[in-house]
């Protein structure tokens, strides 16, 4: 499952360097917010420092950010990927 197999056309209109939005559901990776389980979150596809890929998950509720590793075990983690407390 790629995602790869329709055919992309470039909007004219459309700025280069524009923000991509991922082909893939981040939400199976970040279902909540970790410390107000509030599902109402702005995530973004990205790498740790270490090169794991991971999800940025910003919570529009209490405000409080996290980093999850894509296919681990939903930990919260820190920006330098050490694990975040919830408190
Ligand atoms: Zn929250």
């Amino acid at each position: 499952m790629t995602g790869r197999g329709r055919a992309r056309r470039t909007p004219a209109d459309e700025p280069l360097g524009s923000v991509t939005r991922p082909v893939v559901d981040d939400s199976a990776v970040v279902p909540g917010c970790h410390r107000c389980r509030s599902a109402a979150l702005t995530r973004v596809r990205l790498a740790l420092p270490d090169g794991r890929p991971a999800v940025f998950a910003s919570c529009d509720a209490c405000e409080t950010t996290a980093w999850y590793v894509v296919d681990g075990d939903g930990t919260p983690l820190g920006p330098d990927g050490s694990p975040r407390d919830a408190g």
